[in-house]
């Protein structure tokens, strides 16, 4: 028997990159797989697609409940929808810093209060949030992403505390740079594409970007009964880049 099998998850920002690949891996893996994005359309069979803004809480409740009651139930979130930020303290207005941070944090604690009634009546709740090696990196030119990040991390932590006696496990994956249209948008942004890439690519000690598929792996393990005894981790898709102390070649 699979190990999602009978599972019902829903994941948020599905319809492309890191939430695209989770979404089909957890599917092909025997879960019944629900997506919430700003943009489902292209979210196919047997995946089942619900528009929602994570910055919008009515959206995001109205789109938690059709996919549990779809699916039955929920026993995984994967709150994984997010958007990127350039600069340092100097580089980004309050607007900026407001919309980003409404985004990758406040867009999780929506989600969690939405699903969290639903996950306790699961044998199997498990969440995992899609936070990122800015968390604690010290990346350059990343200062609000990083700032948005570390309170993902923080959040992670808090919640598994919270919610470890009623059973429900919180783990997050901290992606490097990983090989998604976020990051296409970047490089094709850049005044020199290829070398831009190159540089990304020297910051990993791997010498290569991380692919959607091998952080969908991760978040598949924290999300499954496997890592039953694992709550409040933060697991490393980075290339080494945490763990290793090498300089690029
Ligand atoms: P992506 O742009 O390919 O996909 C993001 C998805 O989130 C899109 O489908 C988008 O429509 C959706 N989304 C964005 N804002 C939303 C909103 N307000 N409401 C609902 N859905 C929304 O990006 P990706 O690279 O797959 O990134 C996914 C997550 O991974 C993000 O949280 C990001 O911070 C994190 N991450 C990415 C990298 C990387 O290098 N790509 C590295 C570390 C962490």
């Amino acid at each position: 028997m699979s190990d999602f099998e009978g599972l019902k998850a829903l994941v948020t920002g599905g319809a492309s990159g890191i939430g695209r690949a989770t979404a089909e891996l957890l599917a092909f893996r025997g879960a019944q797989v629900a997506v919430l994005d700003l943009d489902p359309t292209s979210v196919e069979k047997p995946l089942l697609g619900y528009q929602a803004d994570v910055t919008d809480d009515d959206s995001v409740r109205r789109a938690v409940a059709a996919a549990v009651a779809d699916l039955g139930g929920l026993d995984v979130l994967i709150n994984n929808a997010g958007i990127g930020a350039q600069g340092t303290v100097e580089d980004n207005d309050d607007e900026v810093w407001h919309r980003v941070l409404d985004v990758n944090v406040l867009g999780m604690v929506r989600t969690a209060r939405a699903a969290l009634p639903h996950l306790r009546k699961s044998s199997h709740a498990a969440i995992v949030n899609t936070c990122s090696i800015a968390a604690t990196a010290g990346l350059p030119q990343r200062a609000l992403y990083s700032a948005s990040k570390g309170a993902v991390l923080s959040l992670t932590l808090a919640m598994a505390a919270d919610h470890v006696r009623e059973g429900i496990r919180v783990n997050c994956v901290n992606p490097g740079t990983v090989d998604t249209p976020w990051v296409g948008r970047l490089l094709d942004a850049a005044t020199d594409p290829a070398a831009e890439r190159a540089a990304l690519e020297a910051r990993q000690p791997t010498g290569r970007l991380v692919s959607a598929s091998e952080v969908a792996g991760a978040v598949a393990y924290l999300a499954s009964p496997l890592s039953g005894a694992t709550t409040g981790t933060a697991l490393a898709v980075d290339g080494g880049m945490q763990g290793l102390r090498l300089r690029p070649a």
